[in-house]
């Protein structure tokens, strides 16, 4: 059983100060209408009454990233033979990722696959994971769009989180679940958690039940392919798509990049940055030919990594968590639960659940 501790409500503020004091903690904040996640500071507006509306996923995996940075020269007697000093910064600070929900915190167990259990893990992901520790909050209402538990997740799942913390009427119920979860709960210097174990079960419980579940399948939906590959299907999902891409970068579990050298006569830096497979430009080949030349075949390929490709890879694991953002902040509301959900009703494996 995970070790529990609980925190009045009065003492919450000085808990999030007191882990700010030994790492770098990034938190929820209101940012005008919006919240996303920051670097904790005193002057911060914190919220954690909703999901931040872009995942904390840069917080490992940064926007942009400078990978490396490179000095070259030429020989003056040999201007064939360049010379080329790289200077690589992979140390990473201690830090903690403050009140993600759970949908987030299972979006880096997506990344972890390719980025770190691999032969050849990338550093600078797998740097940053493990100094990092994620607190998740568990969600006291859901929102509109949020399918977690119809992906196998729920609004108090542990899975990918360090520690988890329930709100109560009084105060917060504090779980840990691994070494990392252990460590900060030392540090909270929390009241004991016995006495409100039930009350914080009840209440993630009442949560649970509310999610919905479009796909009704427990929590592995299986798509047909013969749909998955017809034109028209995509042709008349996709109509009123835009192409703005906001939905893979709001998506925790998305992962494309882009690099780029950005350099002066003789110094230069290497930086990854965001990508999304929504854009036209992310196939194009330098011939000219594009693959994916359609926003059609795009949000196909969106849909068939999460739902058919990564779990032929990974096992069965979907690659989606259900957080809702890309139909939440989608300007023309495209739906992917519905989308697939219709692709997976023709396999007759299960009945739609709205
Ligand atoms: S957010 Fe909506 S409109 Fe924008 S690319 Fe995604 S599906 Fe298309
Ligand atoms: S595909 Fe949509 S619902 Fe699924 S994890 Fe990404 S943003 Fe969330």
């Amino acid at each position: 059983m995970a070790d529990t501790g609980f925190i009045p409500k009065e003492k919450w503020g000085a808990f999030i100060e007191g882990l700010a004091a030994k790492a770098q903690v990034w938190v929820p904040c209101l940012d005008g209408d919006v919240v996303i996640f920051k670097p904790y500071s005193k002057d911060q507006t914190l919220c954690f009454e909703r999901p931040a509306n872009s995942p904390p996923k840069g917080v490992i995996f940064p926007q942009s990233d400078t990978l490396f940075a490179f000095n070259f020269s030429k020989d003056p007697e040999n201007p064939q033979k360049v010379m080329v000093e790289l200077e690589e910064k992979l140390d990473f600070p201690k830090t903690i990722i403050f009140g993600s929900r759970p949908c987030d915190a299972k979006g880096f167990l997506i990344y972890d696959r390719p980025y770190m259990q691999t032969d050849t893990p990338d550093p600078y992901y797998k740097g940053r994971r493990e100094q990092t520790a994620i607190v998740t909050m568990s969600c006291q209402s859901t929102y509109a769009g949020c399918f977690c538990t119809a992906v196998g997740g729920g609004p108090a799942d542990k899975e990918g989180s360090d520690v988890l913390i329930t709100e109560l009427d009084n105060g917060y119920f504090i779980e840990a679940i691994t070494d990392k979860g252990k460590e900060i709960l030392q540090q909270a210097a929390a009241e004991s958690g016995a006495g409100h174990e039930a009350e914080a079960l009840k209440k993630q419980e009442a949560v649970r039940a509310r999610v919905k579940d479009p796909f009704c399948a427990n929590g592995k939906p299986e798509i047909s392919k013969d749909l998955f590959e017809s034109d028209e299907f995509w042709e008349e999902e996709l109509s009123k798509c835009v192409s703005c891409g906001a939905c893979t970068y709001l998506c925790p579990t998305c992962y494309c990049f882009n690099i780029t050298d950005e350099t002066t006569f003789e110094k230069g830096e290497r930086i990854r940055s965001w990508d999304g497979c929504m854009y036209n430009h992310f196939t194009l080949e330098a011939s000219g030919h594009n693959p994916r030349p359609t926003k059609f075949q795009r949000f196909k390929n969106r849909v068939g990594h999460k739902f058919l490709f990564y779990p032929e890879k990974y096992n069965g694991v979907i690659a989606c968590c259900g957080c809702g953002r890309c139909i939440r902040f989608c300007p023309m509301s495209v739906d992917i639960s519905e989308i697939v959900s219709k692709l997976q009703k023709q396999t007759g494996s299960a009945s739609n659940g709205k």
